[in-house]
C-alpha cells in the first residue's frame, strides 16, 4: 500500500480539454484522465471540471486524494504563482479567478499554479532533461506561441513576473496584426492561427491546394495533422506556407540564442508535434544562420519528446517543487 502523500497530479487547462496526469515521486506517470473544458459555463463550472478530472485520474489508479501530496495546474494565461490566481486567460475569458483558492477548498489537497508554458518548460527541464542545462529557452507553438525559461537551473519570471513572452518579440514591423495589438509578432507570422489564415487566404485568392479535396472548399475543421498530410502528398502551397512558419521560428531561437545564450532551446506544441520532420531541420538552419558568430555552437536546438504530456508533467513538477 502506497504512503498518504506519495503521489502529485499534473493538470494542463486548455481552451478546450483539461488533461490530468497522476505521478509517482520520481514524476513516473502512473495514469491520466481527459475531460472538455466547456469555458462558456463560466469559470465556476470550469473548476468544478477540473476537480472532476483530477479525482478521475486518482480514481483510474485505484487511489484516493489522500494520496496525493500536491496538484500543480498549467493555466492558459498571466498567473500569479504566489496567490494561486489567474489573473488574465483570454482562451477561457477568465480574468482575476483565484483557482488555487477555489480548487483547494474542493479537494483538501495544496494547490500551485502556473503559467501553461513555464509548467511544460519547467517539466522538460526536470523529467526530460534531468536538470542538465543550467539555461533553457521553451518555445511552444499551437494556436498561438508561448515561452518558457530557465536561467542558472531556476524558472525565470523576470520583475513582473511576465518574462518568456517569446510569442510577441516582434520579426516584422509592417507584419500582420497580433493579438496583443501590434504588428508582425513572432505568433502573427507562425502560429497555427496564423498558417491557416495565411491558407485560407490562398484559396481565396484561388491558389491551388489538397486541402480543399480533403475538407472542401471551406476548409472546415481545418487541422495540424491535415497540413502534415498535405505536405506529405507534395502540396507546394502548404509546403511553402510550413517552410515560411520554420524560417520566422528559426529567426526567433536565433534572438534567443544571441540574448540567452541558452545550452539547449526546447521547441513544443500542437504545431510542432504535427510537423516537427517538416519543421525542424529547417528552423535549426535558419536559427544557425542568424545567430551571432560563436552563439549557436554547442547548443542543441530540440523538440520535446513530452509531446502532448508536456503540460501534465510541468504541472507535476510545479506542484513537487512546491512540496
Ligand atoms: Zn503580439
Amino acid at each position: 500500500m502506497a504512503e498518504a502523500g506519495e503521489y502529485f497530479v499534473g493538470v494542463d487547462l486548455g481552451g478546450t480539454k483539461i488533461y490530468t496526469g497522476v505521478f509517482d515521486r520520481a514524476l513516473k506517470m502512473v495514469g491520466t484522465a481527459r475531460i472538455s473544458t466547456k469555458a462558456q459555463r463560466g469559470h465556476e463550472a470550469v473548476i468544478e471540471r477540473i476537480a472532476r478530472c483530477v479525482e478521475d485520474a486518482v480514481d483510474e489508479c485505484d487511489l484516493s486524494l489522500k494520496q496525493v501530496k500536491g496538484v500543480g495546474i498549467g493555466a492558459p494565461g498571466a498567473v500569479d504563482p504566489v496567490s494561486g490566481t489567474v489573473l488574465f486567460a483570454p482562451n477561457l475569458e477568465w480574468k482575476d479567478v483565484p483557482l488555487k483558492k477555489a480548487l483547494e477548498k474542493k479537494l483538501g489537497v495544496p494547490v500551485r499554479v502556473e503559467n501553461d508554458c513555464n509548467a511544460a518548460t519547467l517539466g522538460i527541464f526536470e523529467v526530460e532533461l534531468k536538470s542538465k542545462p543550467r539555461n533553457l529557452a521553451g518555445i511552444y507553438i499551437g494556436t498561438g506561441i508561448g515561452g518558457g525559461l530557465v536561467i542558472n537551473g531556476e524558472p525565470y519570471g523576470g520583475s513582473n513576473r511576465t518574462a518568456g513572452e517569446v510569442g510577441h518579440m516582434v520579426l516584422e514591423i509592417n507584419g500582420p496584426k497580433c493579438g496583443c495589438g501590434n504588428n508582425g509578432c513572432f505568433e502573427a507570422l507562425a502560429s497555427r492561427t496564423a498558417i491557416f489564415r495565411k491558407i485560407h487566404a490562398a484559396v481565396k485568392a484561388g491558389q491551388k491546394t489538397i486541402l480543399t479535396d480533403m475538407l472542401g472548399t471551406d476548409l472546415a475543421d481545418l487541422r495540424s495533422g491535415d497540413l502534415r498530410k498535405a505536405v506529405r502528398r507534395g502540396d507546394k502551397l502548404v509546403d511553402r506556407i510550413i517552410e515560411e512558419a520554420a524560417e520566422y521560428t528559426g529567426i526567433a531561437v536565433a534572438n534567443l540564442m544571441n540574448i540567452l545564450n541558452p545550452e539547449v532551446v526546447v521547441l513544443g506544441g500542437g504545431l510542432i508535434e504535427a510537423l516537427e520532420d517538416e519543421m525542424l531541420a529547417i528552423i535549426i538552419e535558419t536559427a544557425k544562420d542568424y545567430a551571432m558568430p560563436g552563439t549557436s555552437k554547442g547548443v542543441d536546438i530540440i523538440a520535446t519528446s513530452l509531446a502532448d504530456n508536456a503540460g501534465i508533467v510541468g504541472g507535476a513538477v510545479v506542484a513537487r517543487r512546491a512540496s
